[in-house]
This record gives structure tokens, sequence and C-alpha cells, in this order.
């Protein structure tokens, strides 16, 4: 009852009334105009937008005694009154939802075989036309396809996409679209002015976003704040009587996400909680907040945003702090958390606990900078050399013993590296073929004399590292390292810490490597506990085997080490989800 006040009140009854949807309105009054009415017409867009008012304001146009030389119908005749009053003869008004089988557009036919009563026309209106079946919309398309003269049709459609093409290839189409916030704003303020109410600008402006372009939807609103009885309405009597979420609050929010500020987030959160609001809603807002923000931030996409302008200018103001990469990442959270509140017993905690995530975030790079470092790593750049203090430790691990059996009490490469005169360029010349470096940054080539493979490990993981970046990680898994009847064998402690260096290519790469840092043909082996039999163990795919090898996956290695993260939960299962 309340709403049907105002709508009903308010119906335009001619086309300089209807707000909004201004090319449309033209259209039809200058089809009026030149007399070229087409006998079928649809109307369709969003509840509330004026589907069904103009489609009304075109029925008492084209029957119109004294219809305007602008094409408006003149409001006073008989036929205008006739249809003011819902009781025109020659007027059919269906509802498509409740009349929507082949029975009643049967009915309808039959009604319409005769002439009009007293008018030019007779004239049906299909609200929700849509929600036909397929009998009656098939029956309607003959009507269609051979109109009587005297009939008109005009239908009205939310769902534009349900109706088949068959019957849209027969009308003329109008598009209506949501009414703009300043169209709204304008005409709800001038109500209020007609209904005696003062209404603060901010509380103006919060029913208009409520109001989703829809005037019906708007005009409900204003409804229950009239009747609120207030002569003076506040933006808080607007946010008590509709429920919501003070626009303030959910600034204030998106300010505290964007400024990683978990106190002022919370609080903010633990007032709209004292609101009792729909958390839904809340977050809805909340995420329509960052999208305001994304827009912002794209040239040319902000007569995308519909909100005051006062707003705008604070969601401006914030957007321009941020990166487009930051604040999409922190929405994409956002996204993931209200999906996930949405299945929690416990919605608060999970939001709160979603906003710390969101904070946790920090600036982000682009994955284009991440990579193009990456390239930069992998193409050779000079890694440090190897520090003094790394010596002692690498010849802690060798018992003096073996050293002395197996190498010649040769200078130590590394921590006397000859002048750069006196570095032999062969081996050189043919790593280069191998493995390309970048000619910028040469590496100063070893002693060609003969190496260890235990003593010298670190030195060939070294070698390797400015080739191979990934490959040279691996190698650091190793446990122990043997050289034995031509073969170079590897211990590791685990089958996933050497599957990819397992793999055909990168051990013919590694036996290249291994030829030109230790000058010897070694037939590479790689040997894990797993295999010790000849066979795979039986519970390596038991769940825990199965998260131990997952974490120790040497691309995942590889991944947190370059994105310098840190692997927060594993999860082992069937792929169900
Ligand atoms: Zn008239």
């Amino acid at each position: 009852m309340s709403y049907l006040v105002l709508a009903r009140k308010t119906r335009p009854q001619d086309f300089n009334q209807v707000v909004g949807q201004v090319p449309v309105v033209k259209t039809l009054q200058n089809s009026l105009v030149r007399d070229r009415i087409a006998h079928a017409i649809l109307f369709s867009g969003v509840r509330g937008v004026g589907k069904t008012t103009l489609a009304r304001i075109m029925a008492k146009a084209i029957n119109c005694e004294q219809r305007a030389a602008d094409g408006n119908p003149c409001n006073k005749c008989r036929s205008c009154t006739e249809i003011k009053a819902d009781s025109s003869l020659d007027l059919y008004e269906i509802d498509g939802a409740s009349n929507r089988g082949i029975q009643e557009i049967r009915e309808l036919k039959e009604k319409i075989r005769f002439l009009p009563t007293s008018s030019k026309y007779k004239i049906i209106i299909i609200d929700e036309v849509h929600m036909l079946t397929n009998d009656a919309f098939n029956a309607l398309l003959k009507t269609l396809e051979e109109p009587p003269s005297h009939v008109l049709f005009m239908f009205a459609t939310t769902e534009l996409h349900k109706i088949p093409i068959t019957i849209l290839s027969r009308c003329q189409r109008y598009e209506l679209k949501r009414v703009s916030a300043e169209d709204l704003t304008t005409h709800f303020g001038k109500l209020a002015k007609e209904e005696g109410v003062l209404i603060a600008d901010a509380a103006l402006s919060l029913i208009v976003r409520e109001s989703e372009g829809s005037v019906r939807d708007g005009l409900s609103l204003l409804d229950q704040v009239f009747s609120y009885g207030e002569k003076e309405i506040s933006v808080n009597d607007v946010v008590q009587v509709l429920g919501l979420v003070s626009r303030d609050i959910i600034l204030n929010i998106t300010r505290a996400l964007l400024e990683n500020n978990p106190g002022s987030a919370l609080k903010a959160l633990d007032e709209t909680f004292n609101f009792g609001v729909d958390l839904k809603r809340f977050t809805a807002d909340l995420l329509n907040a960052f999208r305001t923000l994304i827009l912002c931030r794209i040239e040319g996409c902000q007569e995308l945003i519909d909100i005051p302008k006062e707003e705008l200018d604070e969601f401006k103001k914030l957007a321009e702090k941020y990166g487009h990469n930051t604040i999409h990442m922190k929405m994409n959270l956002l996204m993931q958390g209200v999906e996930e509140m949405r299945y929690s017993p416990q919605p608060r905690l999970a939001i709160e606990s979603t906003f710390l995530k969101i904070i946790q975030t920090d600036e982000v790079v682009p994955i284009a900078e991440i990579l193009a470092r990456l390239d930069t790593l992998l193409a050779g750049q000079p890694l440090p050399q190897t520090t003094p203090q790394q010596e002692p430790v690498a010849k802690k691990k060798i018992p003096e013993k073996i050293v002395l059996q197996t190498v010649p009490p040769v200078p130590e490469p590394k921590t006397t590296p000859p002048p750069p005169s006196e570095q032999p360029p062969v081996p050189e010349k043919a790593q280069t073929q191998i493995h390309p470096v970048s000619p910028a940054t040469p590496k100063p080539v070893q002693h060609p004399h003969k190496r260890d493979v235990r003593r010298d490990w670190q030195g060939f993981i070294e070698h390797v590292k400015d080739r191979n970046l990934w490959m040279a990680q691996n190698l650091q898994r190793t446990e122990t390292i043997r050289e034995a009847d031509g073969e170079l064998q590897l211990h590791f402690a685990e089958q996933a810490n050497c599957t990819l260096l397992c793999q055909k290519d990168n051990v013919k790469l590694l036996t290249e490597f291994v030829l030109d840092f230790f000058q010897k043909d070694l037939k590479l082996r790689f040997i894990t506990p797993d295999k010790v039999e000849g066979k795979e163990l039986d519970n390596v795919n038991s769940p825990h085997k199965l998260r131990n090898k997952l974490a120790n996956d040497p691309l995942v290695l590889m991944a947190t080490e370059i994105f310098n993260g840190q692997i927060g939960d594993i999860r082992v299962g069937p792929r169900s989800r």
C-alpha cells in the first residue's frame, strides 16, 4: 500500500513526464508525428524503468482524439480518460506471467477479430511476455505475421533473451536503460518538495543509489522514508529506515584495507555489526566500492560509475594513491572472502579474517616485471663470486684424507683466481656452445686442472648456477656425491628432489656441465632411498608422503624462492572440486 501511493500518484501521463529514456521517448514521439507506428513494439529493460508506462502512454497517444503536434496524448478526450481509468474496451493489458498458455492467446485472438468499439485501434499490451509458453508464442506468431490492420501489439519484458527470435524479428524493439543517478535525483527531489518533505542531499543520493536505476524501486524507498513521518530527512534516517550501511563506513573500511590498517578496518566492521546490518548487503557495498576504485583508475571508464559527485571525488583521491594491481588483488581476496563467508557458520569471523588477509598483502608487483627479472637472472647475470667465508665450510665437509688421496696439491681455483690475462680461453668457448651465456657478463674460467667431484662440488654448483638457475638449486639438494666406475652418483633424500633433474634432456645438459667443469665424461646416476631395491616403496602415495613430495617439488621450491613466498597449505586428495 505504502509504495503504490507514490508510484500511482506520480505515474507519467505523457511523454514529457517520463524520467530518463530520452532517445526512446523521442523516437516514439517521432513515429506518432510521422504516423509510422509499428504493428508490434517490444520494450525491454530492468524492472521499474518505464516499459509498461511507455506502452500505456503510447496506447493513449495512438487512440487520442486530439493528439498534440509533438505526439503527446491530450489526456482529456474520451479515449484518454477511459484508458486512464482502466475502463477502455479497446485496450487489453495482459500479464504474461499469469496468462502464459495457448488457451489465453486463443481467447485473445478471438477478441481482436472484431473491430474496435470506439477507437481507431485495438491495442494489446502483454507484460512479461517472455513468460509465454512455446505454444502460446507460436499462436501469437501467426497473428504477428498477418496482423489485422486494426490491431497493435505492445510487449514488455525484463528478459529479452527468452523471447523467440521469430517474435523478435517482427517487433520494433526499444531497449530501456537504467535511469541515471542524475535524473533520479532531480525527479525524487521534485517529488519530495511536492510532498513538503525536506530531504538532505546526501540522504537523497543514498536513496538514488539504492534504487539502482529503477524509478519504481526508488519510489518505493521514498514511500518508506516519507512514512517515517519526519519533515526533515537526514542520511541517518535513510540509513535506519532502509537498514543500510552508511557510505562513510564503507569508505572508511575501503581506505583501511588499502592503507593496511587492521585496527581501523575491524573497528569499522564492529560498528557495522552493532548496527545490525545485512551482511550480504554490506559486503556487496564493499565490493562495489572496490569496483569504483578500479573504474577510477581506468581511462574513460568513469562514466560507468553512477554515484554522487562528492563520493566519487573521495574514491578518486583514494584510487590515485594505489596501483591498479594492488586494488585488483585486494578486491579478488575480498571476493573470495565473501564467497567463503556465505558458507561459514561464523560469518563475522570469516569476514574479519578476510580483512586481515587483505591487509597482509603488500603492494603488488606485476607478473611481467617479475618475469623480466627472472629472465635477466636466467640469462646469466653475474652472481656474487664465492665469498671467502664459504670456502672453509666447503673444506670442512671434506675429510682431509680424501682430498689428499684424490687431488694433486694444486692451488685452489676459487680462493686464488688467476689474473684475467692468464685465463685460458678454450673451455669457455665450449661452454658457450652448450649453453649460451650473456656476452656482457663473461664468467672467469676456472683452471682446467682435474677437479674432484666431492671437493669441488660447490664450485660446480656455482658453475651451473650461472647457466641454469633451477638446476643449480636442485643440485644443492644432493645428500652425497660419489664418483665410481665412470659414474657420478648423486644421492638424494627423496625422489621428489631430483624428479626434474632425472628428465632426459636435463640429464643430457647436466652431463655436459659435468664434462665442462670436471673434464670427465661421467654417467649420471640418481640414487634415492625410495629406489634402494630398484622399486618404489609401497607407501609412496600415502598422504603424508605425497604432501612431503609436493612441498619439496623442485618447481614449488623454485616458485617460493622467486616470489619470496612460503608454502601455506598443501591439500592432497581426489580432484573432485
Ligand atoms: Zn486524448
